[in-house]
């Protein structure tokens, strides 16, 4: 099959790889001229295990093209995957000119009877849009077929998940469509299951949405395990023990990031309000994880009430281990209220320290070190558990002008952190150091986190804590 992929993001370019891996030919298109230029020499413009090696392989093997020309991509394609960006607008819902465009390009472009498969997370009724835009469009007398194939990978493990993915999900409506679609995908040996176009439209945001909560739920319990002296690791393992819950995304932390559950989440509290449905629960949802991100701040400034000229070390900026992707990430949040209330912030991340840049303030010092992050500072705050980190020699620690170490991934055990004589506050477990911060727990307790419920579906964040 001749395929072309439009969009050579997270997503676009690890499906045009593996579809190369499996034995299609694949042209990716991208309007990124540098980031063409970079990939047609083999050299990955993200960051995902995998990848690189997997891009060199299928080019060599003349299996695998990159071109910013959509109408000489689009030649001799017999099925064209759009997985461009879906941003989020102000209002919470999806951005969708950047599919429109591409439907706009195909109609124009296309010169033979083509399927058009979306892979960008769009909202219900979008591929009958992109049909609509295509066939009112068209310039030459050719067939086109709409399907929705969203994606499930995760950044960190995209190229692995392509390949041991759970499921493949094909919206169609044609039975004809659905095989070749099947067809296409079958060296993968994943199971496909086949639903309307409808249906796979909220499949994605469905799925998206379930797993945020399962993390917004785990971090509510977590802060009462706080207060209550119970350990939400011991908690998540018995949880997780039934097998009608699973121990997976039962992880309390700082809350979700990434470019997807922060704009996946708001969009569908916007698809259910265009049809007069109060999605209560998502909204919670939300409006948690907003509480969730700020809450390694509040442990910070309970125990430095002042936050001026403090020097802070932070280890970890992506949203997640191994990705380089910075969108939505916690340490955003984090260290520009660092940087606001007047601290000096010294940054690490093994990969992400260059997309960092362009997000945050210009006062980060970003260091290539754990140790020089967190030498001479007087707190550490720990924000993405890379595995560098989780296994750091944690004696480093005494490196600090006062080993204060405030952990939002629980990445060392309390039992360690206490026999090193390490000042540690972490997400949901019991304080090692009651003497010496007796009353943290309580006095965050004691200042009420105000979230507007109504707004907890838009972008902007509402948080006010009560002093
Ligand atoms: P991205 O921002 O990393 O990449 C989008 C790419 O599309 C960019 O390289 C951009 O230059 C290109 N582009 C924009 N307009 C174009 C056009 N007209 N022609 C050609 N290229 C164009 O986005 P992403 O993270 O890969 O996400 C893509 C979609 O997949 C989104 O809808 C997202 O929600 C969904 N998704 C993402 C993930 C993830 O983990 N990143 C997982 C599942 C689904």
């Amino acid at each position: 099959m001749n395929i072309v992929v439009v969009g050579t993001g997270y997503v676009g370019l690890v499906t045009g790889v593996s579809l190369a891996e499996i034995g299609h030919s694949v042209t990716c298109v991208d309007i990124d001229r540098q980031k063409i230029e970079k990939m047609r020499k083999g050299i990955s413009p993200i960051y995902e295990p995998g990848l690189s090696e997997l891009m060199k392989k299928n080019i060599q093997a003349n299996r695998l093209y990159f071109t910013t020309s959509h109408s000489e991509a689009f030649l001799k394609a017999n099925i064209i995957y759009i997985a461009v960006g879906t941003p989020e607008n102000e209002d919470g819902s999806a951005n969708l000119s950047y599919i429109e465009e591409v439907a706009y390009s195909i109609a124009e472009n296309i010169v033979r009877d083509t399927i058009v498969v979306t892979k960008s997370t769009v909202p219900v009724g979008t591929n009958r849009k992109i049909e609509e835009i295509i066939l009112q469009n068209l310039v030459h007398d050719v067939r086109v077929e709409i399907v929705s194939n969203p994606e499930f990978l995760k950044e960190g493990t995209a190229i692995y998940d392509s390949f041991h993915g759970d499921r493949i999900v094909i919206g169609t409506n044609k039975e004809e469509t659905a095989r070749i679609m099947e067809k296409v995908n079958e060296p993968f040996g994943i199971p496909v299951y086949k639903t309307s176009i409808e249906s796979a439209e909220m499949i994605k945001y469905a799925s998206n949405a379930f797993l945020a909560t399962k993390i917004s739920f785990i971090n509510e319990i977590s802060n009462i395990c706080e207060r209550v002296k119970a350990n939400i690791e011991e908690v998540a393992v018995g949880m997780g023990l039934d097998t009608r819950i699973g121990s997976q995304f039962l992880k309390a932390g700082i809350g979700y990031g990434g470019s997807c559950f922060p704009k996946d989440t708001k969009a569908l509290i916007q698809i259910a309000g265009n049809v007069h449905y109060d999605f209560e629960l998502l909204k919670g949802v939300v409006n948690v994880n907003k509480k969730q991100q700020v809450l390694l701040m509040s442990k910070l400034k309970h125990i430095y009430p002042n936050l001026n000229g403090l020097r802070v070390g932070v280890l970890g900026l992506a949203f997640k281990p191994n990705t380089d992707d910075m969108r939505e990430a916690p340490s955003l949040l984090v260290i520009k209220d660092l940087i606001a209330n007047g601290a000096e912030v010294l940054a690490y991340d093994p990969i992400a320290i260059e997309n960092a840049k362009r997000l945050l303030p210009p006062q980060v010092i970003y260091v290539d070190s754990v140790l020089e992050a967190i030498e001479s500072c007087d707190a550490t705050l720990l924000l993405t558990e890379w595995d560098e980190i989780r296994q750091m020699d944690v004696s480093l620690f005494h490196k600090m002008k006062k080993p204060i170490v405030i952990d939002g991934r629980n990445c060392f055990s309390l039992e360690i952190m206490k026999e090193n004589d390490i000042e540690y506050h972490s997400i949901g477990r019991p304080s090692i150091n009651e003497n010496v911060r007796e009353t943290l727990i309580m006095l965050q307790s004691d200042s009420a986190i105000l979230v507007d419920e109504e707004k907890a579906g838009e972008g902007s964040c509402q948080l006010k804590v009560k002093q």
